[in-house]
């Protein structure tokens, strides 16, 4: 519905710059034609073109679809809600402040979160990629990400966890804990999903961690989660039906 809102308003602005021309010329009659001949076209995709399109909350970094180097993030902001330690830690600001309501609400029902790190720039990987290699005689043990696969480039990843596990190395037994369940449970109505789900490890090529958030916004979330579907897979499904919908608009 948004869309065709948006498209009646394209008319008009159409027709009222004809209007101020004093005349309805013929780039204003084709540019209208086309407009209607789109309105035309069914989106039939369960969620709406606009939440999709050119929206950067639903990026997609991983081992094929790796972000570059120059991929940072602009509203950033260092995160207020409680943290594993003083160290500041960033993430974007719709991701920051949808995070602090969850731990706001969690709190309230007696689950006490613990925000441990967000948003890596590709240097940070690349370094860290580097110090492997180095340890390992440089060959990659897959062990630490390619620079510019990690989710936490986005700005949007963020792990979370009790305080039982700071300081110790995460473990998927973290699923297990009250913490982890109240995740599992509840961060979809805060705009997150689990990035890697225990289910998926072919697809998203990435162990099980039940720690690991990504912030979606909250429509998209709430959609992966009815579908039980990734990110690898909302992304497949969403860019072929856009991809499908363009195809039809030029026809
Ligand atoms: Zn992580």
């Amino acid at each position: 519905m948004r869309r065709i809102n948006r498209l009646l308003f394209v008319l008009l602005l159409t027709a009222a710059a004809a209007a101020r021309a004093e005349t309805l010329d013929l780039a204003s009659l084709q540019n209208a034609e086309e407009v209607s001949v789109i309105e035309e076209t069914p989106w039939t995709y369960p969620l709406p073109y606009e939440l999709l399109e050119g929206n950067d909350y639903i990026v997609l970094a991983n081992k094929t679809h790796l972000l570059s180097e120059d991929y940072i993030p602009e509203d950033l902001v260092k995160l207020t809600c409680r943290k594993i330690s003083s160290d500041p830690i960033q993430m974007r600001e719709a991701a920051a402040q949808a995070l602090s309501q969850m731990f706001d609400a969690a709190k309230e029902q007696g689950v006490t979160l613990y925000a441990h790190s967000g948003y890596r720039s590709y240097r940070t990987q690349k370094t860290m990629y580097g110090n492997r290699l180095k340890k390992n005689n440089g060959k990659d043990d897959g062990v630490v990400a390619v620079p510019g696969s990690s989710d936490h480039q986005t700005g949007l990843g963020i792990d979370v966890i009790n305080k039982a596990g700071i300081g110790k190395r995460f473990t998927s037994a973290f699923a297990d804990t009250k913490e982890g369940k109240w995740i599992a449970e509840n961060c979809w109505q805060y705009g997150f999903i689990i990035r890697y789900q225990k289910e998926k490890e072919d697809l998203t090529e990435i162990i099980f961690e039940p720690w690991h958030l990504r912030y979606v916004g909250v429509q998209v979330a709430q959609y992966i989660r009815q579908r039980g579907l990734c990110l690898e897979e909302f992304t497949a499904e969403w860019q072929a039906a856009v991809a499908a919908y363009k195809a039809a608009g030029i026809e």
